[in-house]
């Protein structure tokens, strides 16, 4: 590659992932442009819950989710934002109502402590007091963080990284990416009005647009559109989900929101084209009365569709494109971008930095060139 310099980087995509990668990029001195078609933050980064969670089924996942949550624990000072995002630090549990579930969530947390999660198991009595409100008399037990939690505006996270990456002198375009062309050397970028960018590096941190940008490229990318749903009620008065529920058997979650309102999901809409229907919100209210002591006026009222860009062993997709040098991908992400951003923005920022190789920055697990041999490292199957 003799036309690659430094200065000389395009990003697609102004979602959490690329305005996290830029900021990196502007911490190491290297410019870039990140070409946006819509607005900051307008893919899935507005439809996220603002959730950060440290308990995951793999090693891997529990390390990047330790090192984004210590960024996030010192937010206003890495970013400086004139708005600064206000992180709960509320809880999460996840809820057993079987045996069977109960010892894979106990076998969890063994994995989590060893790498230096502070999640522990709870007994049903232990949960009364951790979760008020959860009918303990239908629940088998689960596990419990104190630490994990959420943003107060979900949004906050993604401006606070495009605010500090613009004042540190990255450029923003406002272009659909139409096509990504490369000669072996270089890369060309075409936008929707006809114009173009040149750059020795592109990075497509598109989310579930991965496979289409880079269709064009003769790249096949692995990762498949999820549509996912979140139910939301107008807010409630009194508190009363504080922390995040995950019932597990059941594929339900809830939790209150620091303006009150209750946030819901039942994990099975999305799946096999499942969708929700007329009666999806009543239903998922009596569901959950079920499990936890709502208010008597909370109703769910608002479903608002997202998508996941899932991959098939669940962990994402950072580094290098296989035979596209100077091409790269940031995507994959599913229900974690957010929480995630942080790491996923220091390991390519390096991996470009570090004579522009995939190499030693980005663990293995997570390289695009996985899915062309026998796959490596574990999957992650604690994606809710
Ligand atoms: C229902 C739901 C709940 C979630 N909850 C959480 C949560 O609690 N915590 C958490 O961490 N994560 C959560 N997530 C996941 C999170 O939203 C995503 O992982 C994250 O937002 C991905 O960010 P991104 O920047 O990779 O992609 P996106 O935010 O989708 O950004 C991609 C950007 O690229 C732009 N773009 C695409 N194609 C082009 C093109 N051709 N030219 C120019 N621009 C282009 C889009 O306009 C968009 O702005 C949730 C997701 C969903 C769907």
């Amino acid at each position: 590659m003799t036309g690659r310099k430094r200065d000389d980087v395009v990003i697609v995509g102004a979602g959490v992932t690329g305005m996290s990668i830029a900021w990196h990029l502007a911490r190491l001195g290297i410019h870039c442009t990140v070409v946006e078609r819509t607005g900051v933050g307008a893919g899935m980064t507005s439809v996220q819950a603002g959730g950060v969670r440290t308990q995951w089924s793999s090693r891997l996942t529990c390390r990047l989710a330790l090192e984004s949550r210590a960024f996030y624990e010192n937010v206003e000072k890495h970013l400086a934002p004139s708005v600064p995002p206000a992180f709960r630090a509320a809880g999460c549990a996840f809820v057993a109502r079987t045996e069977e579930t109960l010892e894979v969530i106990a076998k969890r947390v063994v994995l989590q402590r060893e790498e230096g999660v502070t999640s522990r198991t709870a007994s049903p009595a232990e949960l009364a007091g951790l979760l008020p409100g959860v009918r303990t008399d239908r629940v088998l037990g689960g596990a419990f963080n104190p630490v994990d939690g959420y943003f107060d505006r979900p949004a906050s996270v993604v401006e606070a990284f495009a605010e500090a990456a613009l004042r540190e002198g990255q450029t923003l375009v406002h272009a659909e990416v139409d096509r990504l062309e490369g000669d072996g050397d270089r890369w060309t970028v075409r936008l929707g009005d006809g114009s173009a960018l040149t750059a020795g590096d592109v990075i497509a941190a598109v989310g579930c647009g991965t496979p289409d940008l880079l269709a064009a490229t003769g790249v096949e990318v692995p990762i498949r559109r999820l549509p996912r749903f979140l139910f939301y009620s107008p807010p409630v008065a009194e508190t009363c989900v504080p922390a995040l529920i995950v019932f597990e058997d059941d594929a339900l979650l809830v939790k209150q929101l620091a303006d009150g309102r209750l946030l819901a999901a039942d994990l099975r809409y999305g799946l096999g084209g499942r969708r929700p229907s007329g009666d999806s919100c009543a239903r998922i209210e009596a569901d959950l009365r079920d499990l936890v002591a709502l208010p008597s006026g909370a109703r769910f009222t608002s479903i608002v569709e997202g998508e996941y860009d899932t991959t098939p062993d669940q962990q994402f997709l950072v580094g290098q494109v296989p035979e596209r040098p100077g091409l790269w991908m940031a995507a994959g992400l599913q229900g974690r971008g957010m929480m995630l951003a942080p790491v996923v923005g220091r390991m390519v920022a390096e991996a470009l930095e570090a004579g522009w190789s995939s190499t030693g920055a980005v663990p293995e697990e997570l390289l695009p060139e996985r899915f062309s041999g026998a796959g490596t490292g574990e999957s992650e199957t604690q994606v809710i």
